[in-house]
C-alpha cells in the first residue's frame, strides 16, 4: 500500500503550514489538537480533537496516519512513545526530550564539542534561588524547565530583592545567566538521519521575549555565519537528526556564540524560506518523511518576516495590500498571540 498520509501533532499555525507542503506532494494530513479553535482546521484531510493524554484517542491516530511529525515540542512524552513504539516520529522522542526541558537541553549542549551555552543552575528551592543569583550578580532569567515559550514562564532577576519569589513553589526551574548580546541569530537544520543541510543564519529581533523580526542575511561576519553553521552541524549530528531542527543562538559583545534553545520542529524564524527560498522549511520537512530526500534551499534574495502580533493583526487587510501575508485563522486576538506574519523584499 502507498504511504501517503502524514501525523501532526499540533494544530497551530505550524501545523497548517506542515498541510500546505505536505499537499503539494501528494500527502494526505491528519492533526491531533489539543483545543477546538485551531489553525490547520481547514488544511488538514482529517483531525482529532482530544487530551495529548488521552490514550484511546491516540491509539486511534496512530492507526489512522503513516508518518508523524510534531509541531509543538510541548508534548507528554508517553504520547510520542506511543507513537513511536509502531510508526516513524520526526523528529525522534528522544530529540523531542532533550530539546522540550532547558535543564537537560543545556547539559545536553554543552557536553559537545566547540558549543557553549550561557552559565546556568539548577533551580528546586528558595535557597538555590538566593545562592545562585548572587553568582550572577542579580543579572539573571528565572525560567520554567518545561512548557515555557514566548517569553512565558520567565521572570527577570534585576537585584537582590528575591522576596516576591519566596511563596512560589519552586521547583524545576533553571536561573540563566543574562546574556548582553550584540544580536540573536538562529540556523534551521534538516535532517534525514544520516545527511543534514541548513538554511542559512538569519537575524532576529524580539520585542519582550517574542519574536518580531527576521532578516535574511543575518548582518554578522563571514567567520560568525562559518560558526553558526559549525555549531549547528555538530548538534544536528550528535541528535542524528531525522526531521527539522531551528538552533537559536546569542552573538555577544565578544564575538561569540552561545546557543540559546533548540526548536524540533519548524520555527517562526524560518517563515521567511516560505518566500525568500527555492524550498522552504515544510517543503524540506515533508520531502524528507515521504521521500527521505533533502531539498537544497537556494534562498533567493534579501528578505524581512516580520510578524503580527495581538492587536497588529487589526491592520492585516492594509498589509495584504501590499506585502505577501499569512493569516493564521485564530479566532481570538489576544495580547502577545501571534496571528500572522509578512514579508518584505528589498
Ligand atoms: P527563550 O524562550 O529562552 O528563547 O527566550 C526568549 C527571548 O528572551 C530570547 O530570544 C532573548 O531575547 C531573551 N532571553 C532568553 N534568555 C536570555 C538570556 N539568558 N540572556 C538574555 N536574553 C535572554
Amino acid at each position: 500500500m502507498n504511504k501517503n498520509t502524514l501525523g501532526i501533532i499540533g494544530g497551530g499555525q505550524l501545523g497548517m503550514f506542515i498541510c500546505i507542503a505536505a499537499k503539494k506532494i501528494g500527502l494526505k494530513t491528519i492533526i491531533y489538537s489539543n483545543n477546538e479553535d485551531f489553525s490547520a482546521r481547514n488544511y488538514c484531510d482529517k483531525f482529532f480533537i482530544g487530551s495529548f493524554f488521552d490514550q484511546n484517542k491516540i491509539k486511534d491516530f496512530l492507526n489512522s496516519a503513516d508518518y508523524f511529525t510534531i509541531e509543538t515540542e510541548n508534548i507528554p512524552k508517553n504520547f510520542l512513545r506511543i507513537i513511536e513504539q509502531k510508526k516513524k516520529l520526526f523528529p525522534s522522542s528522544k530529540t523531542v526530550e532533550i530539546t522540550q526541558n532547558r535543564l537537560i537541553e543545556k547539559k545536553f549542549l554543552n557536553k559537545i564539542n566547540f558549543v557553549k551555552t550561557a552559565r546556568f543552575f539548577e533551580i528546586n528551592n528558595f535557597g538555590d534561588l538566593e545562592k545562585s543569583a548572587k553568582k550572577f550578580n542579580y543579572n539573571c532569567i528565572l525560567k520554567t524547565q518545561e512548557f515555557g515559550y514566548d517569553g512565558k514562564g520567565q521572570f527577570q532577576i534585576n537585584n537582590s530583592d528575591l522576596s516576591i519569589h519566596r511563596t512560589k513553589k519552586l521547583n524545576q526551574l533553571i536561573l540563566e545567566e543574562r546574556v548582553n548580546f550584540k544580536s540573536e541569530i538562529s540556523v534551521v537544520a534538516v535532517g534525514n538521519g544520516r545527511e543534514v543541510i541548513f538554511y542559512p543564519p538569519v537575524e532576529n529581533i524580539h520585542k519582550n521575549s517574542i519574536l518580531r523580526e527576521t532578516i535574511y542575511p543575518a548582518n554578522i561576519s563571514e567567520k560568525l555565519k562559518k560558526n553558526s553553521l559549525k555549531i549547528s552541524k555538530f548538534i544536528s549530528k550528535k541528535l542524528k537528526l531525522n526531521g527539522i531542527l531551528a538552533i537559536e543562538m546569542f552573538v555577544t559583545e565578544n564575538d561569540e556564540i552561545l546557543v540559546n534553545e533548540l526548536a524540533p520542529r519548524p520555527h517562526n524564524s524560518g517563515h521567511w524560506t516560505m518566500d525568500g527560498c527555492a524550498f522552504s522549511q515544510f517543503d524540506n520537512l515533508v520531502s524528507i518523511i515521504k521521500n527521505n530526500e533533502l531539498l537544497e534551499p537556494n534562498p533567493l534574495k534579501f528578505c524581512k518576516m516580520i510578524n503580527l502580533i495581538g492587536n497588529d493583526y487589526l491592520n492585516i487587510k492594509k498589509i495584504q495590500k501590499k506585502y505577501k501575508s499569512y493569516d493564521y485563522f485564530k479566532k481570538e486576538i489576544r495580547d502577545h498571540r501571534k496571528m500572522g506574519h509578512y514579508i518584505i523584499f528589498d
